[in-house]
Order: structure tokens, then sequence, then C-alpha cells
């Protein structure tokens, strides 16, 4: 823990006050900096919630008092990305892990003694007040619980957009969902909340079946028990394959099970995960021409700007199940601990209570 020094927002950004946030593996990714060229000191954190405390020059839509969720990509409206109705992937604010500053100065907001310490993903929550661009910050409701939709602002909302804004299952369909993380679980829960009659969920980690089966996961298959391809054991199963499948493990292998184990004439396979940046994966071009589709989601196609605050109200009205996913509560000064339990893959998200 340091005392470090926020300075205030200047154009078009805006400084919060974390009230809660949460750890997810792109934090741990990066603080140990195994695949990338370290940047420190730096200040992680991404998926949070938080109290506007000022604002800069130029910031016309948010004000002191305001709820907001922090989002690690932004949306600016006016690039071809953010005035596209397909697409949330802004020019200006997309995701950039290499970026330790903010983008109208090339300056840090933090430092200690005058010496900076980098920023992370535009967000850097681990703080108890942080500068983000306004871009990259969604306008909630008031009164959404901090202390639950805080883990809206990235793993929670992915899953569940893979699942409602791209893979769209009909009501009475099947969904296969590799991966049963914190991703994994959310598309479940998008697959739940669509209506979906039989989802089946595949891990290789046994221990992940218990818990979704809150998630209205309703079969469970581990790739270990069989001999053939978990895709085969699918298509048996669903008499030739199922409606909808979403990948969340970052793993290739399970991204062409996830693309071959779809129906052919309609099945649609949704790829989340993170893969290594030099996997590449191979299929019968055939498995497409069979009238397969296959797609690619960045955070579940949610624009955070103008969509967020609707998943925040999903939420609110009760369609959308949030209290599941909190397996933990830490207080900000216990911070260690929420990476011992991610690093022991234990639990699905731990909260970290900033305090007043
Ligand atoms: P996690 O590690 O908690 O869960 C992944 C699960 O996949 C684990 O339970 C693991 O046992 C299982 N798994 C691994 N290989 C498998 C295989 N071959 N077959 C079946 N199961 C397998 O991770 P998470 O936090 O839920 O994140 C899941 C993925 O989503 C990660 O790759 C992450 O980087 C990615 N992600 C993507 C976006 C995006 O915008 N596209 C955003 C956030 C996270
Ligand atoms: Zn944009």
């Amino acid at each position: 823990m340091e005392q470090v020094e926020v300075a205030p927002p200047q154009t078009m950004e805006v400084r919060i006050k974390i009230k809660h946030t949460s750890l997810c593996h792109t934090d741990l990714y990066f603080w140990e900096a195994k695949g990338q060229a370290p940047l420190f000191p730096r200040i992680f954190g991404h998926e949070a919630a938080g109290i506007v405390e000022s604002v800069g020059e130029g910031v016309s839509d948010l004000q002191t008092g305001d709820h907001v969720l922090p989002v690690f990509t932004g949306e600016c409206k006016e690039c071809a990305h953010c005035k596209s109705e397909d697409s949330n992937m802004c020019d200006l604010l997309r995701i950039n892990t290499d970026r330790g500053v903010m983008l109208t100065d090339g300056k840090s907001r933090f430092s200690i003694d005058g010496k900076r310490i980098n920023h992370f993903l535009g967000t850097s929550t681990f703080s108890e007040y942080t500068v983000v661009h306004s871009g990259c910050l969604a306008k909630i409701n008031p009164l959404a619980p901090l202390d639950k939709v805080c883990i809206l602002s990235c793993g929670i909302s992915t899953g569940l957009g893979a699942t409602l804004n791209v893979a769209k299952p009909k009501k009475g369909s099947s969904v296969a969902i590799f991966g049963l993380g914190a991703v994994g679980l959310a598309a479940a829960e998008g697959a739940r909340i669509a209506g979906a009659s039989r989802i089946i969920g595949i891990d290789l980690n046994p221990n992940r079946f218990e818990e979704a089966k809150k998630f209205g996961v309703t079969e469970f298959i581990n790739p270990k028990d069989h001999d053939r391809p978990v895709q085969q054991v699918i298509a048996d199963m669903t008499d030739g394959g199922v409606d909808r499948s979403v990948e969340c493990t970052g793993h290739t292998e399970a991204m062409v099970s996830a693309f071959e184990c779809v129906h052919d004439g309609w099945g649609v396979a949704v790829l989340v995960g993170v893969p290594n940046k030099d996997a590449a994966f191979m299929t019968k071009p055939i498995n497409l021409l069979n009238e397969r589709t296959i797609k690619g989601t960045f955070f579940g196609n949610y624009k955070p700007r103008t969509d967020l605050p609707s998943v925040v109200e999903m939420y609110m009205n009760k369609k959308l199940e949030l209290e599941k996913f909190i397996t933990h509560r830490v207080s900000f000064s216990d911070i260690n601990r929420a990476f011992e339990l991610m690093l022991r893959g234990e639990g699905l998200r731990c909260i970290i209570n900033m305090g007043e």
C-alpha cells in the first residue's frame, strides 16, 4: 500500500472515487508480466464502480456525484466504429494494454513525490481515486448497489453479451459453454435469460461443475472423460450438434471444438477467450460450407456508454442475477487475498471494498 497523489482531471477526463473493485485475470496477467514488456510501477484494476468527484474541461455529460462504471475500452461516439451499430471497437478509446499515460497529454495523473506511476487500461481502479477518460465511463442508475454492479464493468458483461448480443440463442434452444470461469458462467447466465432449454457446460476442471448448476447449466462434459473429441460427444447428445456455442477458455482446442460442435445448417459459435498471441487453429472449410457460423466478440459487443446502463437495469429488474458471481469480499487492505484466491482458482469474483 502506498500513498499516491492523484492529479485533477484534464480535458475530457473525470476523477472518480472508487467504491468497489474486483480482480479479473487480466490484472493478474499484467501483474505477473510474463507475456509482455513490463510497465512498472503501475496501478492495476479495471473492474469497478465509483462516484464522480470532479470533471475536467469539455466534459458535459457527467457531473460530480454521478455513479459510474469505468471500462477498459471506451466509446468516443464519433469514430466509424462508434457510429456503426455493429461495432464497439472505438478507434480512439479501444483497449490499449501498453499505454501507461492519459491520451490528452501523454502524462500520468498518479505520482509519489513527483515520480510517475503508470496507469493500467485507462482505469487503474486499485486506488481510492483515479482519473479516467470520460469516454470510458458508463453513467448508471444511482440506485444500483455499487458493491454488486461493479462486476459488470468487465468479465460478466463480456460473457453475458457474447450470448445475448452475438450468439443470440432462441427460446428453447441448446447452448454449449466451453470454460466455466466467471466469463463462461456469465455466458450461461445469458443463455438462461434467453430461455435456452439445454445448457451444456464443458470444462477440464470438474470442480467447476457444482458452482455451474446455480447458473442453469443442465449437463456437464469433461473432455478428459472421453476418448473422442468433445464435439462428437456433443453431436451425439444433441442429435447432430447444439444450436449455439460460446467459447470462454482462451485455448485453441476448445475453440475448434466449440465451432465444430454446432449444428450444420444454423449453428453459431462465438469465441470470447483470449488466446496466446501466436496461437492458430485449423478446421475443415466444409464445416463452414455446411452453414455453420463462427464469430468473435470483444466485451460482449456492448458499447460501454450506450449499453452498460441497460445491463445494470437488467440486474435492477431482477432479470440478471449477479449475487451468484460474488464468492468473496475483502477490504482494500486485504487486496492480496483477492490475488491469492485467483491464483488458486478459487471462487468467481472477489469484491474489494475501498472503504469510506
Ligand atoms: P477462467 O480461467 O476463470 O476460466 C476458464 C475455464 O476454462 C477454466 O475453468 C478452465 O478449466 C477451462 N478450460 C481451459 N481449457 C479448456 C478446454 N480446452 N476445454 C474446456 N475447458 C477448458 O477464465 P475467465 O476469467 O472466465 O475468462 C475466460 C476467457 O475470457 C479468458 O481467455 C479471458 O482472457 C477471456 N476474456 C475475453 C474478453 C473479450 O472481450 N473477448 C474479455 C474478458 C475476458
Ligand atoms: Zn469511437
